[in-house]
């Protein structure tokens, strides 16, 4: 397997651009048969190689194989086949119920187009998952489309680059590899849709660089993402295994892990001893056994930071807390932790659990309205009170709202997930996908015949006209 990434010249940037700018002009990507070929070969790509795939992101990361399996590779494929299946309903034109006036002789339609040269930047925590959803929301709407893996998956991007012209048409989609310089190149150029996953940071540079062209974008961004837990009306054990498991996933790696729970105070106890038995059963000879599947931060650097916020906390640390080498951390759980604490500052993006206990719920509410990270991308609750339900439901704002379990969300490819404010912009999965690269081009065509109708439009304008 190829390790070292090969970045992208400046000038082949610009020499992708152009190709797939002409290959767009040309029409070829705009027949169905030729898009759901393309929606199939990229289901190939991952059922071919996904023993390749799983290796180059154990690679990167250390992620287990099982978590590859799941939540990128048949993930990845199973949209793919999906699309082509759904490609004749979503791409059909629409008949709008026009006024009663135009209905008998007027032709109105409204076509889904393809939006035109399109491009995707990813990041690197599902580096597979991350980069192809969007681009089969490219490849059905009919679009040509780059795909910039992040380089700090270098293996998995290199990969990438070496599979795409293996299995899809050149002409067409393209990998761009780099970091900053490659991207900000990228960015100069006139796109016809961006599509960013990352950092709020990253996301406001794309959003600039939008502006330039009346670029339309999606920025899928992170945030903080509040795990409410009623103690007295869920059962315990289920939601501390739900709640752990999705903050160890990828190493706490994921944009919709649950950043941190509130607990009424009466009940923090309760579900600090459930944790810990679901601890103790995730990792029955500690997290850093050989056993233990628990993957790797991406980097030092991740790793320092992560680290860094669990020394400053004022909570109190229940489990872990432990560093191995330069790129593993102990799944930790905090309790005690207050809202100034540093493990509320930001999106945490690691294996830690603060525990906030709160008097109430309404209390938990208003944290979360007024968290300084701003909308969150999700907002977790784990009732069986129809009451607290409601209260969730109406007086809470995020991307998605789940209930009773965390992370599985994404396996419903029927809904848009994306995030709302500050957690970013747009939506995509499934038809969503589609629908986010597809421009609604209204069609009228209004026949000759229709001239006497026109009659009192024209000047000289007369007052029978203006009084019918
Ligand atoms: P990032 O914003 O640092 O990088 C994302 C992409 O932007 C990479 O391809 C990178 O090469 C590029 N980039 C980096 N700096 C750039 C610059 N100055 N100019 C132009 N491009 C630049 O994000 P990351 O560290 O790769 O990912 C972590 C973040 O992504 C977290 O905040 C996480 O919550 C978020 N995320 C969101 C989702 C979602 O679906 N909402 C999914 C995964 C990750």
């Amino acid at each position: 397997m190829t390790s070292t990434l090969k970045y992208t010249s400046i000038s082949e940037i610009d020499e992708i651009h152009a190709r797939l700018l002409r290959t767009f002009h040309s029409g070829v990507t705009r027949p169905l048969p030729y898009r759901r070929k393309q929606l199939l070969q990229l289901a190939r790509l991952c059922q071919e190689n996904h023993k390749a795939l799983e290796d180059a992101l154990y690679t990167d990361l250390a992620k287990p194989r099982l978590e590859t399996t799941m939540a990128e590779i048949s993930m990845i494929v199973g949209a793919s086949i999906s699309a082509a299946d759904k490609l004749e309903e979503w791409a059909t034109p629409d008949k709008p119920e026009v006024a009663e006036a135009w209905r008998a002789s007027w032709d109105t339609t409204v076509y889904k187009t393809p939006k035109g040269v399109v491009c995707i930047i990813a990041p690197w925590n599902y580096p597979y998952t991350l980069s192809l959803t969007a681009l089969i929301g490219a490849i059905a709407a009919g679009c040509t489309a780059v795909v910039k893996p992040s380089e700090l998956a270098p293996v998995t991007a290199q990969l990438l680059a070496e599979l795409f012209p293996k299995y899809l048409d050149p002409a067409s989609y393209a990998i761009v590899n780099g970091a900053v310089e490659e991207t900000t190149q990228i960015l100069k150029l006139k796109w016809n849709h961006l599509f960013f996953t990352g950092g709020i940071r990253v996301g406001r540079i794309v959003a600039a660089a939008a502006a330039k062209f009346i670029t339309p974008f999606t920025l899928e961004l992170g945030g903080k993402s509040p795990v409410f837990v009623d103690v007295d009306n869920t059962d315990i054990d289920i939601a501390a295994k739900r709640i752990l498991w999705g903050r160890q996933l990828n190493t706490g790696q994921v944009c919709v892990a649950p950043d941190y729970v509130l607990v009424p105070r009466h009940g923090q106890d309760k579900l600090i001893a459930a944790l810990v038995k679901a601890y103790e059963s995730f990792w029955p000879e500690g997290p850093f056994a050989k056993s233990s599947d628990l993957g790797n931060m991406v980097n030092a650097a991740h790793r320092d930071r992560v680290l860094e916020l669990v020394t400053r906390t004022k909570g109190h640390v229940v489990l872990g807390g432990r560093a191995e080498g330069d790129r593993k951390i102990e799944p930790t759980i905090v309790r005690d932790v207050g809202l100034n604490d540093s493990l509320m500052e930001d999106e945490i993006f690691g294996p830690i659990l603060p525990i906030v206990p709160v008097d109430d719920v309404e209390e938990a509410l208003r944290i979360i309205h007024e968290q300084r990270a701003g909308v969150p991308l999700v907002v977790y609750l784990f009732s069986e009170n129809e009451g607290t339900k409601e209260k969730f439901l109406n007086q809470s704002e995020s991307g998605s709202l789940v209930m009773n379990d965390t992370f599985m969300q994404l396996a419903v490819h029927e809904m848009p997930f994306g995030g709302k404010g500050e957690s970013g912009y747009g939506g995509y999965y499934g038809k969503a996908s589609f629908d986010t690269f597809t421009h609604l081009r209204s069609f009228v065509n209004i026949p000759l015949a229709a001239e006497g109708f026109f009659q009192g439009r024209y000047p000289p304008y007369s007052k029978e006209a203006y009084e019918f």
